[in-house]
């Protein structure tokens, strides 16, 4: 589509991307039956193409206002668009650029900054949300039932095999998961242990992926920026992969190669990371894998980070069924659950729906387990799920690699 960007935006390195972005979009809308907030709401403003529109009008400079902000917001950045777009428009970084530069016009409300802020603060610290957790924990059997359901219970971490083979990988821990779920590393490090490869855990925090969602810029650069102090010694000492198992995390760690390549000091070292990162799945299946399925009934909530942005779809379905799962076909595997990150928090109601859309789908075909690969989405679906929801990996322990 034709842009007129003004000089003195097109001109910057950021203004560049966006007119770039812009002008690649032909304005078909085939995108927008992917999208899962136009399927719910059926308002082209809460569409793909819609923002991006509202996106070149901002940086053309046309008045923007809370309702854009609004509309804006309400995009999960599940990418589904990017996927089903012909002429390859990448999305995700245009309404991320849209999003800080709408930061700047529109001032948010006094509680809106609040809760923003809360969350940037609280999220990424183990800590302060392992604090927060274990009272909430501890208020649960006070709690209604319908409130319970969103406090998960303790689980235990499991063995961590001791580091004994010649060839090493490094598992980054996040900032969320230790807490909630803090057994599925753990998994991973003993089915890897079982296959003649020593796993380490880093707990570093987090990735930046929630500031990130928050459009904290600053925060999201601090983030990474430790993050990869952090790991360079293991890069150094020639860890052969770095794995996060929540694909949330995975597709942010990806990220890091373009989040910082302006910068001369991290430019080299973020193209590594991003270069060395794997999600397990890409790892796993090159594995010989236990025959422990027994023909169980697995419904797969494929996240939108593992099939849009890690483009990795189908693989752990293929796995599961070489593991000897029963492998269920599930209706709108494409259409984002809701979590999306802190989506669930700051758009409750889309978010919800989006949930029991999902459920509606994974429970239709009766299964034992409804499996998936992302922390967020996990938590989110077991809100509401009849049938247990849990990481995938957990379902390749057999006894061998439980020892
Ligand atoms: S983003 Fe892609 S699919 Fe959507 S309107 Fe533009 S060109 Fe068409
Ligand atoms: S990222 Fe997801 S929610 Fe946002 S416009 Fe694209 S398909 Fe819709």
């Amino acid at each position: 589509m034709q842009t007129w960007l003004p000089t003195d935006v097109a001109q910057t390195p950021s203004g560049k991307d966006v007119e770039n972005i812009l002008r690649s979009c032909v304005h078909c809308g085939l995108c927008n039956s992917a999208c899962p907030t136009y399927t719910l709401l059926g308002n082209e403003l809460d569409s793909p193409r819609g923002r991006i529109y509202q996106i070149k009008a901002m940086f053309e400079g046309q008045q923007v206002t809370r309702q854009t902000q609004l509309h804006l917001d309400r995009c999960l950045t599940c990418r589904a668009c990017e996927t089903a777009c012909p002429s390859g428009v990448q999305y995700a970084k245009l309404i991320d650029r849209g999003r800080l530069e709408l930061e700047k016009r529109v001032p948010r409300s006094y509680a809106q900054r609040f809760l923003r802020g809360a969350l940037c603060w609280l999220i990424p610290s183990t800590r302060r949300f392992g604090f927060l957790l274990e009272l909430a924990r501890f208020m649960r059997p006070l709690m209604p039932v319908a409130l319970k359901r969103y406090i998960p219970l303790a689980q235990t971490t499991g063995i961590w095999p001791a580091i004994r083979h010649p060839r090493h990988m490094l598992i980054l821990a996040g900032c969320v998961q230790p807490v909630l779920e803090p057994g599925i590393d753990s998994c991973l490090a003993r089915i890897l242990d079982q296959q003649g490869i020593s796993a380490q855990a880093l707990y570093s925090g987090c990735c930046g992926a929630v500031s990130h969602h928050l459009s904290a810029e600053e925060q999201t650069r601090m983030r990474v920026m430790a993050t990869i102090d952090a790991v360079w010694p293991f890069i150094e000492a020639g860890t052969e992969a770095i794995i996060i198992t929540a694909s949330g995390c995975g597709a942010m760690l990806r990220d890091y190669r373009d989040v910082m390549k302006d910068d001369p000091d991290y430019a080299q070292k973020a193209a590594m990371l991003t270069a060395l990162c794997r999600d397990p799945v890409e790892i796993v299946e090159q594995l010989a894998i236990d025959n422990v399925g027994e023909g169980r009934r697995v419904a797969f909530q494929a996240p939108c980070s593992l099939i849009n942005t890690l483009k990795l779809e189908g693989r752990v379905e293929a796995l599961l069924t070489r593991a000897g799962f029963e492998v269920l076909p599930v209706m709108e595997q494409a259409i984002c659950c809701g979590s999306a990150g802190t989506y669930s928090l700051l758009q409750p109601t889309l978010a919800r729906q989006l949930r029991d859309r999902k459920l509606q789908h994974l429970q239709q075909v009766e299964p034992a387990i409804i499996a998936t690969a992302n922390i967020g989405c996990l938590t989110h679906l077991n809100t509401a799920s009849k049938s247990p929801v849990r990481h995938w990996l957990s379902l390749l322990e057999s006894p061998k690699t439980k020892q």
